[in-house]
């Protein structure tokens, strides 16, 4: 779409909705990614033993409990919760729906104070290069979510409750405690915001999804060199598909290159030229 729409559309639109809000993905026989307005959540298993990967926007929970009826049935609801992170836009229905399923919530250590109350993420920059996203980001919400004794260290060994065959990575830089799921059996990765398939930072691209792999959301980040240590630790995984925490999902050479891509050229395509957390420098 030309650059004329491209920007009146950043002027008039509230990023609250994509064109795939609501819509769902079938990535896998026991993956079902699930877009709720500009976020993706997971829903990785079977009817029997089944797990949810985030937990989408504010006010989602209706939403994604549809998704799971319809997915798994009525009776079949998940046996925890996991969070790649903490942000608003991936906790928002966190409370409601581990209240609704009274299931555990997972967190890695260092996101803990974000998920009880005790801490709130710095603020969101929205002085850093990159569009309206950015410059909307003060509005969106930083007051921490509290689960109380409900959410729990991830166990430090590496496996992911609930979910055989998968571990936990840390991939810090876009939050402390930031961690992507991996599937070694066939390389599948959920990936969170470690990276993203859609550039978070433009409007238009995130209205309308259009696919670009890219570094983390830059109006969020506030440690760019732990962000591309995460990005090199992912790609040396190799992973065959990616769910990430916004964008559709990639695989094949369309992950691989990117991907590389993303490693090879870091501080051009994902460090922002300037901002609050980029130290006024690239590295
Ligand atoms: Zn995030
Ligand atoms: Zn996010």
């Amino acid at each position: 779409m030309d650059r004329q729409l491209e920007d009146s559309m950043e002027g008039k639109w509230i990023p609250a909705v994509s064109v795939r809000s609501g819509e769902g993905e079938e990535v896998t026989p026991d993956l079902f990614c699930l877009t709720v307005q500009i976020v993706n959540v997971v829903m990785v298993g079977r009817p029997d033993r089944w797990v949810l990967v985030d937990a989408g926007m504010p006010e989602s929970a209706d939403v994604i409990l549809s998704a799971a009826i319809e997915r798994f049935g009525q009776h079949h609801k998940p046996r925890a919760i996991i969070l790649t992170h903490g942000h608003f836009d991936h906790v928002g229905a966190v409370v409601d729906l581990a209240e609704t399923w009274d299931v555990p919530v997972f967190a890695h250590e260092l996101e803990l104070p974000y998920l009880t109350g005790q801490a709130r993420y710095p603020e969101p920059d929205p002085t850093v290069e990159g569009g309206w996203v950015a410059k909307l980001s003060p509005l969106f919400p930083r007051d921490p979510v509290n689960l109380g004794d409900r959410v729990r260290k991830l166990p430090p060994d590496g496996q992911v409750p609930e979910m055989p065959g998968w571990r936990w990575i840390h991939t810090p830089g876009h939050t402390p405690g930031h961690v992507s799921l991996f599937r070694e059996a066939d390389r599948t990765l959920i990936a969170g915001d470690a990276f993203v398939t859609v550039r978070q930072d433009s409007l238009y691209k995130v209205v309308m999804q259009q696919k670009e792999i890219s570094g983390p959301p830059r109006y969020w980040t506030t440690d760019w060199p732990s962000a591309r240590e995460s990005v090199k630790r992912l790609h040396a995984l190799t992973p065959s598909r990616a769910i990430t925490g916004h964008g559709v999902p990639v695989s094949g050479e369309e992950l691989t290159g990117g991907l590389e891509r993303l490693v090879r050229e870091f501080d051009r395509i994902a460090l922002p030229d300037y901002g609050r957390y980029v130290d006024g420098r690239k590295h």
